[in-house]
């Protein structure tokens, strides 16, 4: 059993191989198999101990035909054709940083489900410009902390500067965890805002009270 956050991320799977990156203990492709979501998948991991852990699990679940544990850095594992990728667990720069330097390995357009764990803006940016568009987008809360997941499939897109940082659809639905999420980003940008006036940063400053209106105006 896995937990709620990566749970959410499998029902998007539906296909013949999948590529996750930064898989850890490779919980989220066993479990894809398990379920018969793919067929075959491929574990990146960029540390040697999640590597050799991924390793481990994947010979204990007796999958070592199915997954293939590699040992690189972000994209680089991907050497043949994938049908989706998925990287989960991570900050929305690192998972943004990860796709545009891997972006040669992307010719194929491969699914991608991506689950940031904050900051989900640079993703978004970065899929435009790459010739993906936003198909579905979610928010999880699991043991408090809200995470985003975006569902992205070859094709264009053009966002405004709003739908960049709240997400094009999520801003169309504005759920319950909608509210929620960007009242506490308020409430921090806020404490950062009045840390702010006695220093001086005033670009910075400027910045974060930009961000706060946008926001407001927003959870209206
Ligand atoms: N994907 C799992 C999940 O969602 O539960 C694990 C998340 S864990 C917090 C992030 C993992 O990504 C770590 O094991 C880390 O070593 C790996 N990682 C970070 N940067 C990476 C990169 N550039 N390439 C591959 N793996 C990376």
């Amino acid at each position: 059993q896995i937990n709620k956050r990566l749970t959410k991320v499998s029902e998007y799977l539906n296909h013949n191989k999948l590529a996750d990156i930064g898989s850890d203990h490779a919980y989220l492709p066993i479990y894809a198999i398990q379920k018969g979501l793919i067929n075959k998948a491929i574990a990146g991991e960029v540390v040697k101990g999640p590597f050799l852990a991924a390793q481990q699990n994947t010979k204990t679940y007796g999958m070592t035909d199915s997954i293939e544990v590699k040992l690189g850095n972000g994209l680089e594992v991907i050497d043949e054709t994938i049908d989706v990728i998925t990287i989960c667990g991570m900050g929305g720069p690192l998972i943004a940083q990860i796709i545009e330097e891997g972006q040669h390995k992307l010719n194929e357009y491969p699914d991608l489900i991506l689950q940031a764990n904050i900051h989900a803006l640079p993703i978004r940016q970065v899929l435009q410009k790459i010739g993906y568009k936003i198909y579905d987008e979610q928010l999880i809360k699991d043991k408090k902390h809200i995470y985003e997941i975006l569902v992205a499939k070859k094709g264009t897109m053009l966002l405004d500067e709003k739908e960049m940082r709240f997400g094009p659809i999520l801003l169309k639905n504005k759920s319950d965890l909608f509210y929620e999420k960007w009242q506490r980003e308020l409430e921090s940008l806020n404490k950062i805002s009045k840390q702010l006036e006695h220093h001086d940063d005033q670009i910075r400053y400027n910045e974060i009270n930009q961000q706060i209106l946008q926001i407001k105006e927003v959870l209206k």
